[in-house]
């Protein structure tokens, strides 16, 4: 048994409350690094999302998955909302049109987004970016799909933390914190941080 389109609907969902609740956070970190929108962006966002779940929820986890990547690039805007609307669209086409997603495709699932990702940002870990919570989040999915959907997203949310946390040090390679140069350091990147929230909040939703 794994995850129906109802199943990924109610996943965006949680995601939606968790952006809610942070999205102060969100902008302050965006505000001494970037312009300080990035909360505001991916509410936005994620508010138009459960507006049309709540009109109708597709048929197949990849319907559902395409909705989030249309709302998302269309709404959310800045750099944040290509990149996340491009990851949604992968992930779209990884599942294919299975009704009912288990971890392994998942996984697959997770993958195919960070590379749309990679694709479109050009960003490599260590570059201060949502890749660097989003590439070992991808990496602990992969070696933690044996052990089910719950315990493996779980494993990504944690993996996706630490990456979170391991950009502070970091100067910013890509993105409107790339301007700051060596003052990027010392600041937590807000995409990062974002990722990990979402990949939380789609662990909680799978418990
Ligand atoms: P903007 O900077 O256009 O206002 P947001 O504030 O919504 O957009 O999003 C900023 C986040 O987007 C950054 O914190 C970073 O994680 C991510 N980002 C920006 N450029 C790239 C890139 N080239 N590759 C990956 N992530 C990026
Ligand atoms: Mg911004
Ligand atoms: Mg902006």
């Amino acid at each position: 048994m794994g995850c129906t389109a109802n199943d990924v609907a109610v996943a965006l969902r949680v995601a939606a409350e968790t952006v809610a609740e942070h999205s102060a956070e969100l902008t302050d970190l965006d505000r001494p690094i970037g312009d300080g929108d990035h909360g505001e962006n991916l509410k936005r966002g994620f508010e138009a999302l459960v507006a049309s779940l709540d009109n109708a929820v597709p048929e197949t986890p990849a319907a559902v998955l395409k909705v989030a990547a249309t709302t998302l690039i269309s709404k959310v805007g800045g750099a944040a909302g290509p990149l996340y609307g491009t990851a949604f669209l992968r992930a779209a086409t990884a599942v294919g049109q299975s009704t009912e997603l288990d971890a392994a495709t998942i996984a697959a699932a997770l993958n195919a987004g960070l590379d749309g990702v990679v694709a479109r940002g050009k960003a490599e870990v260590g570059d201060a970016t949502m890749v660097d919570a989003l590439k070992p989040a991808v990496e602990a999915a992969q070696a933690a799909k044996k052990d089910g959907v719950a315990a493996m997203l779980s494993a990504a949310a944690d993996a996706a933390d630490e990456g979170a946390n391991s950009t502070k040090p970091l100067v910013a390679r890509k993105g409107r914190a790339s301007y700051l140069g060596q003052r990027s350091i010392g600041h937590l990147d807000p995409g990062a941080r974002s990722t990990a929230l979402l990949l939380r909040a789609f662990a909680e939703a799978a418990r």
